[in-house]
């Protein structure tokens, strides 16, 4: 019998200690959609896209049209935020702006400017390069209470070199170095993370189906990507609340690197400024010396204990920049963004900046 007892109240020891762990500050999760326009956030399917059958397959046409012809419809827990007190801004439709401001408007330059605060003009393509820059995810990984604390996981070869593992120390993709997992796998890494490094701090995962699809022309595809990453969202979302370890202390970001083309047309399939565009026409499918207007517009959700939405009111003028992104994530942790880089975009207005 006492043994018995000894042997249950031992097994319950190791639970007992992750359940009262002491308050270890405060957490971000950082998820971004690759190449996710505002107008599918927003407005959900376009309608003439959906009329297309060289973008959307007959099968699809029917779920497209009854269940993602709104935004809330394609995203439901990204539009549920505001009403727990979260923002989800960037709708144009509503006089809400949200920019990228480095010159090429596709992914490295994206990621290197959500993950530094500024745009780097001399990264002009996607190859893999390491980065000379340093995100904030390898100024944390340096800093107490952080140092291996901060993870990433994505589906996209490059990142090793946008985070500059080597140099960073921050691991991506965890037990798969080198291997390029799907974005399922991905997500399955992502959430077994969370569950199981009890003193996480940082957790960033970059998904990409979204753009794959896009370069496909494949818009049903697009749709679905969009609504399972949101599905995902809600899930780490859900776990997080769940976890006394996470709980009340963990800010969740949800953005995108760059947007699409917003011509007519198949416009949507491509993204880039006219500046990109010509340095490389070759790397594009249509033929275009404008490149793809539009594709500098982005989004982004928010919400937890680093999120303040009230200043929101008084947005309508300025436009928000991706810029802004790395010192309000800082500014959720409750980290001084300006010892990182003073010369970085301030906090977003809802995270505290003006
Ligand atoms: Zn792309």
């Amino acid at each position: 019998m006492f043994r018995t007892f000894l042997a249950l109240a031992l097994a319950l020891v190791p639970m007992l200690a992750r359940a009262e762990a002491p308050a270890a500050g405060q957490r971000l999760i950082l998820v971004t959609m690759d190449g996710t326009r505002w107008q599918e956030v927003f407005r959900g399917a376009d309608k003439a896209l959906v009329a297309d059958p060289k973008f959307t397959h007959p099968d699809w046409k029917e779920t497209v049209e009854k269940v993602w012809n709104t935004g809330a419809g394609v995203m439901p827990f990204v539009h549920g935020l505001a009403a727990q007190g979260g923002v989800l801004y960037g709708n144009r439709d509503a006089g809400e702006c949200m920019r990228v401001t480095n010159p090429m408007w596709f992914s490295y330059p994206g990621y290197n400017e959500i993950l530094t605060g500024r745009p780097d003009p001399a990264i002009t393509s996607n190859d893999k390069a390491w980065n000379r820059n340093v995100t904030f995810l390898e100024w944390l990984n340096h800093r107490p209470g952080f140092a291996g604390e901060v993870r990433m996981y994505g589906t996209w070869d490059v990142f090793p070199y946008i985070i500059n593992d080597k140099r960073s120390g921050v691991p991506v993709n965890g037990e798969a170095p080198g291997a390029l997992p799907t974005e399922t796998r991905t997500m399955r890494m992502a959430q077994d993370a969370l569950r199981s490094a009890a003193n996480l701090r940082v957790l960033y995962v970059a998904l990409g189906d979204t753009d794959e699809f896009a370069h496909e022309g494949d818009y049903a595809q697009v749709l679905a990507a969009m609504n399972r990453d949101d599905d995902f969202i809600a899930e780490l979302w859900r776990m997080a609340q769940a976890d006394p370890a996470w709980r009340g202390r963990t800010t969740l970001i949800v953005t995108t690197d760059h947007g699409r083309g917003a011509k007519p047309g198949a416009a949507w399939t491509e993204h880039g400024s006219a500046a990109a565009w010509k340095l490389a026409p070759q790397d594009y499918t249509i033929a275009d010396p404008e490149g793809f207007p539009g594709s500098d517009a982005i989004w982004l959700a928010a919400i937890g204990p680093g999120v303040h939405p009230a200043p929101l009111l008084s947005l309508k003028t300025a436009c928000l920049t991706q810029s802004q992104i790395a010192a309000s994530a800082l500014t959720a942790l409750g980290e001084n963004w300006q010892a990182f880089d003073a010369g970085a975009g301030a906090p977003l207005p809802f995270f505290g900046g003006r």
